[in-house]
């Protein structure tokens, strides 16, 4: 079985990180990217778009520099912290049929 990658933790690329990288908001991005670095794919999505939703213009763009997700990744974190889930849709990560085919289906071997 193939060992797992290890994920690691984003630096923030924001000019405040850069320029004063001991002040409270640095620390403050450091936390953010602390706690996405142990989410699976599907709540650091959700986390970033719930940090989302109060930042106006350019917030997508400057929570794509703290977190390192894309602004379409935000976004559509945005929107799915913002519409009520089905039931079958929560204990997914992935949505239903997403990902590689299993290998018995995908056998080329006759
Ligand atoms: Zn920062």
């Amino acid at each position: 079985m193939k060992a797992k990658k290890k994920q690691s933790i984003h630096k923030c690329t924001c000019a405040t990180c850069r320029h004063h990288p001991k002040s409270a908001v640095a620390k403050e991005h450091s936390a953010i990217n602390r706690v996405l670095a142990v989410l699976h794919e599907k709540g650091r999505r959700r986390v970033v778009g719930l940090l989302a939703l109060p930042w106006g213009r350019g917030g997508l763009t400057q929570l794509s520099k703290i977190t390192g997700l894309s602004r379409p990744t935000i976004r559509r974190g945005r929107d799915e912290v913002q519409k009520v889930e089905r039931a079958t849709e929560r204990v997914r990560v992935r949505r239903a049929g997403a990902g590689r085919p299993l290998t018995e289906k995908n056998s080329r071997v006759c």
